[in-house]
């Protein structure tokens, strides 16, 4: 059959990947990123082979989130070398490639699906188990290019807070994983109530249930609920992923109960 070379490159890289795991979210801020970081590495503290690959063109936060700032690719020819953050975990981001992190990106939407597939087939992945896929928020190109770009067998994994509004930000997301024929492998609540750092318990600020409601009426899986913890954005700010020092405190394990059925 007419494939071309590129295409063939494609289908090679996508094949040396077990499960493809896609986080979107409707909107910024609830936390897409963590979880993602948080997903890949708990995958590999389980003894998975990871990527985690960071497609958020505006904000790229992985490096950040694992204190891989100062990193550089080494790029040759046509492979670029992801960078190892441990024996079975590889970050790309597209972060290690700006010149300055405060350097904005200013792409059409051509370029940015081109750089999706470039992460893809021409990044050194090694045989994996998973690889994890941060997107951009919202619906547009980005997530729209990855779903495309990683085949109909690539998961979403939702994130959303539990507010009203993010919810219906949610239904959006579902019925757009629907839409380009990709199954959603589930929800997950982020921020929902609040651990009180003096005596750890979890109070509900907003209401909590608005993503398990969703995820019922959607037909789609609830993957659990992670309280909104002082602690997981002191760990976020200081680039150290909260599932590795915290694995028992009460995120580590919401975590951890996310990545069950994952
Ligand atoms: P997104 O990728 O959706 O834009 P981020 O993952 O960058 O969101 O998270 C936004 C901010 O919220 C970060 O400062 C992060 O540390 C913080 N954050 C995310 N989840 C939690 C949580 N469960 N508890 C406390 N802070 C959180």
């Amino acid at each position: 059959q007419g494939c071309s070379p590129e295409e063939i490159k494609l289908k090679k890289a996508l094949s040396r990947i077990k499960h493809k795991i896609v986080v979107i979210s409707g909107k910024g801020g609830v936390g897409k990123s963590t979880v993602a970081t948080n997903i890949a590495v708990a995958l590999s503290l389980a003894g998975k082979q990871v990527g985690l690959l960071d497609v958020d063109v505006h904000g790229p936060s992985i490096p950040r989130l694992l204190s891989l700032e100062d990193q550089k690719p080494h790029i040759g020819h046509e492979v670029i070398e992801p960078i190892s953050y441990s024996s079975n975990l590889w970050v790309m981001s597209l972060g290690f490639m700006l010149p300055s992190k405060d350097d904005p990106v200013i792409w059409r939407g051509p370029v940015k699906i081109g750089m999706i597939k470039q992460f893809v087939q021409d990044v050194a992945w090694n045989d994996l188990d998973f690889l994890v896929v941060d997107c951009p928020p919202g619906t547009g190109d980005e997530p729209l290019s990855a779903l495309q770009t990683l085949g109909s067998d690539a998961q979403a994994v939702i994130v959303t807070t539990p507010q009203g509004v993010a919810v219906d930000d949610v239904r959006r997301s579902v019925n757009f994983c629907k839409q380009v024929g990709n199954p959603v492998l589930g929800i997950v609540e982020n921020m929902s109530g609040f651990v009180c750092p003096d005596c750890g318990s979890v109070h509900n600020i907003f209401n909590t249930g608005g993503g398990e409601e969703l995820a019922r009426e959607t037909g789609v899986k609830f993957l659990g609920r992670i309280p909104l913890d002082p602690e997981v954005g002191r760990s976020g700010d200081e680039g150290y992923p909260i599932v590795r020092v915290d694995h028992d405190g009460i995120t580590g394990k919401a975590l951890n109960t996310i990545i069950k059925p994952i």
